[in-house]
């Protein structure tokens, strides 16, 4: 199959409309990473978005709407908490978990009895939601289990020859996905995974928890609420390692472990050997959302070994920085101040 690329805009709505109104599938931009969107309501198409990424099908995916009206479709329990934080950040990076109605089909949300909604605010995809009349399905448009991708080149890296059209919409604003919350009572929400929508603002509204999945390694017998947490994740080829410690001891520490095929993700304040690869990061939060992905992949097209990431500050977005690093490293943090520089998990 030929895959074309196209530039957002009123031709690409119509023609992407026109593709998944067939049950076909199709690459979309949106503020958080871009996404692979289907009909959510039509089960073969939804097996063709599992198919191109190879994603597990217990692995559900999030309903993309562009109204409440919507909403009222695919839920008919929509709490007063829900309420208030759809007219807070909707539309937006914050995905809610409802009990889901009988005719969502069960293939859309892995099998399970809820369904994971949100209102995504890239302009283009409300406007494809529009046009279609029915709620998108739409995880992250890359092969399962590698960085999601925040450009319309990483979707063609990883799609290319499967789908028919992938949308350009440029760069993601947010670089990674939205944050997903579930409800515990009237008053509270637990947080499956971080995003952009950050527990303190989620606490000007409700009691928040977080979920020990979001910065654990789950074992074997842990309870699940989100199907994704169990998964490997956003993994280049490289070998990702979190360094922990202060700009001293992190450069001393590559200047002992650095190879010409060493990759380094950190602020720029360290004083590294020239050999090297460094790879864009940021200092801010904010900057290391939206650098994290591409980096990764850059770190894989560039032929690095092993690529070392400095510990990110986990407050606001940051949460997600890490807990998409987390995985990224496959939870190995090498801890500079604990006295030893052994590679360990
Ligand atoms: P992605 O589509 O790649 O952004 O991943 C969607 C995330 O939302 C995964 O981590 C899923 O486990 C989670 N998710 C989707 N639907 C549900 C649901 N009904 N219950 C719990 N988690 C969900
Ligand atoms: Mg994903």
């Amino acid at each position: 199959m030929e895959t074309i690329l196209v530039k957002a805009g009123e031709e690409a709505v119509a023609s992407a409309a026109g593709i998944l109104k067939n049950g076909g599938i199709v690459a979309v931009p949106t503020e958080t990473v871009y996404g692979l969107a289907a009909n959510a309501y039509d089960v073969n198409a939804v097996r063709a978005v599992f198919n191109a990424k190879g994603r597990p099908q217990d692995n559900p995916l999030i309903l993309h709407i562009c109204s409440i009206d919507m909403l009222h479709d695919i839920t008919d329990s929509v709490q007063p908490l829900a309420t208030r934080l759809a007219e807070s950040f909707w539309p937006g990076p914050l995905t809610m978990i409802f009990p889901r109605k009988a005719h969502v089909p069960a293939e859309t949300c892995g099998g399970l009895d809820t369904a994971a909604v949100r209102m995504p605010r890239s302009k283009f995809t409300l406007e494809l939601i529009e046009s279609c009349g029915f709620p998108i399905a739409a995880p992250s448009a890359n092969t399962s289990g590698l960085p999601s991708p925040t450009s319309a080149s990483h979707v063609f890296e990883d799609m290319n020859g499967k789908i028919p059209m992938i949308v350009d919409g440029g760069e993601c604003r947010y670089g990674v996905e939205s944050t997903v919350v579930c409800f515990e009572g009237e008053d509270r929400v637990r947080i499956l995974r971080p995003g952009a929508v950050t527990p303190e603002m989620l606490r000007e509204f409700c009691h928040v928890v977080i979920d020990n999945g979001v910065l654990e390694k789950l074992g074997p017998d842990a309870k699940v609420i989100s199907p994704g947490m169990k998964y490997k994740h956003y993994s280049p080829a490289a070998e990702v390692y979190i360094l922990k410690g202060g700009d001293d001891k992190t450069a001393k520490f590559i200047a002992k472990h650095c190879s010409v095929s060493t990759g380094f993700l950190g602020n720029g304040d360290e004083r590294l050997p020239d050999s090297i690869i460094r790879f864009p990061y940021g200092s801010t939060s904010e900057e290391q959302a939206e650098n994290l992905f591409a980096s990764l992949r850059e770190a894989d097209s560039r032929g690095c070994r092993e690529v070392y990431v400095r510990m990110p500050d986990t407050s606001g977005i940051g949460l997600a920085v890490y807990n998409r690093l987390l995985r990224s490293a496959g939870f190995r943090v090498i801890d500079l101040d604990g006295g030893s520089d052994a590679l360990h998990e």
